[in-house]
Formats: structure tokens, sequence, C-alpha cells
């Protein structure tokens, strides 16, 4: 037997948090840039589990057997999920997504809603009454409400 794995315990998920990463529409904010701005804050890695950029690409940034770093008091039960915009091209929240990444939202939600049938989508504003933040610029209770 392999000690390290006996000790495994998968993480319960009861949450997907959509986040943006609240960049504008119009300036480019690469995986590379993110994981940058992340390890200058004291992170291990990018926050996230996962990051879409404008493209519709979907960058996988931590396992998910692995807890995130992107919503205080929520991590633990819960996978990250960030899209590159959320302020137009003034720096006001604004909900910036391409078709690219709507589809890729729709996407990675779908099997992860399949793997955690128990878990809720919820954006990071709607989490609690003490966010004070338009993150992601959107309404994913509503949206994906079918999901
Ligand atoms: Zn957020």
């Amino acid at each position: 037997m392999e000690s390290s794995k006996d000790e495994y315990l998968p993480r319960e998920i009861k949450l997907l948090v959509i986040h943006c990463s609240a960049t504008r529409c119009n300036v480019r904010f690469s995986v590379e840039q993110l994981r940058e701005c992340h390890l200058q804050r004291g992170f291990l890695d990018i926050g996230y589990h996962f990051y879409i950029t404008r493209d519709g690409v979907l960058h996988h940034c931590r396992p998910i057997s692995e807890m995130g770093a992107h919503v205080r008091g929520f991590n633990r039960h819960s996978i990250g999920i960030c899209y590159e915009g959320g302020l137009n091209e003034d720096g006001k929240p604004a909900d910036t997504r391409t078709a690219a990444q709507r589809f890729a939202l729709i996407d990675l939600l779908t099997i992860l809603r399949h793997q955690y049938p128990e878990a809720q989508i919820a954006g990071h504003y709607q989490l609690s009454a003490s966010i004070h933040k338009a993150c992601p610029c959107f309404d994913p209770r509503k949206e994906y409400s079918e999901l």
C-alpha cells in the first residue's frame, strides 16, 4: 500500500465560484501575468482552479484536489473559475465575456455540475453580503440556472 494515498480524502465540493480578473477588456491579461500577480500576492500559484482567456482557452491552474485561494471563507469546499476581463475600456465593471469565453464557461460548468451534482454555481459577489465587489460582473445563478 502507498502510505501517501492512505490519507487521501477528496475535498467535498459545494460551490463553483465564478470570478473575473477585473482587468480591462482591451488589455491582455495572460495566464502567465495572472500567475505572476498571484505569486507576488504570496500565493503558491494561481488562486483559481481554472482561467479562461478572451480567446476561450481553458487554462488548468491548480488541481481540483487542492484548495484554491479565491474567496475568503469559502475556499475549502469550492472550485474557483475566472474569466479574463470584467472591466470595460474605461475601467468600469462590465460583462466583457467574448462568445468564446461564454462557450468555454458553459462547457466547463456542465462538466463540473456532472462531476459534482451537489455543487451550486455562484458569482463571487453572491456569496456574502460583506463582499462589496462586482465580480464577476454578471449573474451566474440566473444565467446557469438550467445547468
Ligand atoms: Zn472574484
